[in-house]
């Protein structure tokens, strides 16, 4: 499953600042979500919560932030905001995008004890 491997990857991250900054408890685990990732929020919370058991990030909260994504259109030629893949130009309706960001998940901040 996507999420799981994503989940592993975040408390790998985890503790490598929990080793760099000696805190004990991570409360809060703020995410920001690229809009055309493919990430199920649920999904996500289900697995970091199996996978954090007896680590420093047992019992986090994900606070998670959904990012737009961003594509080009090669019509009008602008950059513009989309919220799924397969959307439309929204200033000329048309379908010829290319997606330049939107698909990536990071860490923004850990609320820690
Ligand atoms: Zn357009």
């Amino acid at each position: 499953m996507h999420e799981m491997s994503l989940s592993q990857s975040m408390l790998e991250i985890i503790q490598e600042q929990a080793a760099v900054n000696g805190f004990q408890y991570v409360n809060i685990v703020r995410l920001e979500i690229g809009a055309l990732s493919c990430v199920e929020p649920e999904a996500l919370e289900f697995c970091f919560d199996s996978v954090s058991r007896g680590t420093v990030a047992e019992g986090a909260t994900l606070e998670i932030v959904r990012v737009p994504g961003r594509a080009w259109c090669w019509n009008c030629s602008h950059l513009v905001e989309v919220e799924r893949h397969g959307d439309p130009c929204p200033d000329c309706s048309r379908f010829e995008m290319q997606t330049r960001s939107g698909s990536e998940m990071k860490i923004k901040e850990l609320e820690v004890a």
